[in-house]
């Protein structure tokens, strides 16, 4: 267990006092939570609901949701995955002591929660040969058809985040639920909390609209139900380039701006996050073809602009608009500088990386305070 010595403790009080920019994790469970503030982190800049669902326990239900043929049946898997969803929010608030939490509703495409098609056909193929257990080859015929259904050829371009939320509302409405009940039940234990609701892969202002929407409406149906109401913010995360190209009409229906600077690269540059590394990213590295992989370090004069653009687009409708980054890059150095030169709030990494992280962001504003100064001292010569 890593600890921080007393001088680097020292050190990173003085970093704080000259940083600008805020350091938050990304965080989905109450041990990375703590250690996130341990670690000085200002809140959870990121909360990925997907992980919760990937429990061994939990696998069935999510599958259970996922074949469900009718609604009753799907409402019946959401009924029973929104107390343990409810559960892992309580504890991320306890952990987080009145810190800003930003949760993401679900990201992925949902074939991830289903086995894999090649080894499912194996599993058939043998119970279909064997004749020996009906029953079975029945089920896992069932979620074979199902996982051919979900196919797609780009996956990451494909069936996930917001829209998931826009072709099945239930399952955001289940998880903004369960956020608004698990407010009610740590606000109880005298535990503040500042839930920020963060929908993914927003493209166009209708989606996000549309998203808020239903965000509401949970959050008016856990009031009356309760008869209390809370505060909260909705915000979208800024990474595809058409959502930073027009950042000004997505600002109308935002509270908060986070890029996800991860998918972002990918749509930017156009190339695939799972594979581009493994494939022809090194070589293009080697050759200098590329300066650096983008996805460790922000690529500043593509990515970083669409970045520029959503920002200045944002604050243009709504002056002061909060934003930060949450992803990689926002645990790496020449990352931060950048993030706190375009004018950032925040920027959120893993847990391991806020020390740093604090250093940096507390660098990049000596450093451009002292090139203010310099340019300063050039005007009055
Ligand atoms: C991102 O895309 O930068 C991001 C933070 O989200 P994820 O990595 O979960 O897609
Ligand atoms: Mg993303």
């Amino acid at each position: 267990e890593p600890q921080l010595s007393d001088e680097f403790q020292m050190l990173l009080a003085w970093a704080d006092q000259e940083r600008k920019l805020d350091v938050r994790a990304n965080a989905d469970n109450p041990e990375d939570a703590k250690k996130a503030l341990e670690f000085g982190a200002a809140g959870i800049g990121l909360c990925r609901t997907e992980h919760m669902f990937m429990d061994a326990t939990r696998v069935p239900i999510v599958q259970d949701m996922i074949l469900a043929e009718t609604y009753e049946e799907r409402e019946d898997a959401l009924k029973k995955l929104l107390p343990m969803q409810q559960e892992d929010f309580e504890g991320i608030f306890e952990a987080m002591q009145g810190n800003p939490v930003t949760i993401r509703l679900l990201d992925p495409p949902l074939h991830e929660f289903l086995p894999d098609k090649e080894e499912l056909l194996v599993e058939v193929t043998k119970l279909q040969m064997s004749g020996s257990n009906p029953d079975e080859l029945k089920e896992k015929e069932q979620l074979l058809r199902k996982v051919r259904q979900l196919h797609e050829f780009n996956p990451m371009l494909g069936h996930r985040g917001c829209r998931l939320g826009m072709i099945h509302p239930e399952i955001y409405m289940m998880q903004a639920k369960a956020i608004f009940y698990a407010i009610a039940n740590v606000k109880e234990k005298g535990i503040d909390v500042k839930p920020e609701i963060m929908i993914p892969l927003v493209g166009h202002v209708n989606e996000l609209k549309e998203m808020r929407e239903l965000v509401m409406k949970a959050g008016l149906q856990v009031a009356e139900e309760i008869g209390q109401q809370y505060d909260y913010s909705i915000g979208t995360m800024i990474e595809i380039p058409r959502a930073a190209l027009t950042a000004d009409r997505i600002a109308q229906e935002a509270d908060f701006f986070s890029f996800g600077t991860n998918d972002l690269t990918q749509t930017t540059f156009g190339y695939s996050r799972d594979d581009a590394e493994g494939k022809f990213l090194q070589s293009y590295i080697q050759n200098k073809v590329l300066p650096e992989n983008p996805f460790a370090t922000l690529d500043q004069e593509g990515v970083g602009k669409l970045v520029e653009i959503g920002v200045k687009l944002g604050r243009q409708t709504k002056p002061g608009l909060k934003m930060g980054v949450c992803g990689e890059h926002g645990g790496e150095k020449s990352s931060i500088q950048f993030c706190h030169d375009v004018g950032l709030d925040y920027v959120s990494c893993s847990p391991y990386r806020i020390p740093l992280a604090r250093l940096a962001a507390a660098q990049a504003s000596i450093k451009s305070e002292q090139k203010q100064s310099i340019h300063e001292l050039q005007v009055q010569i």
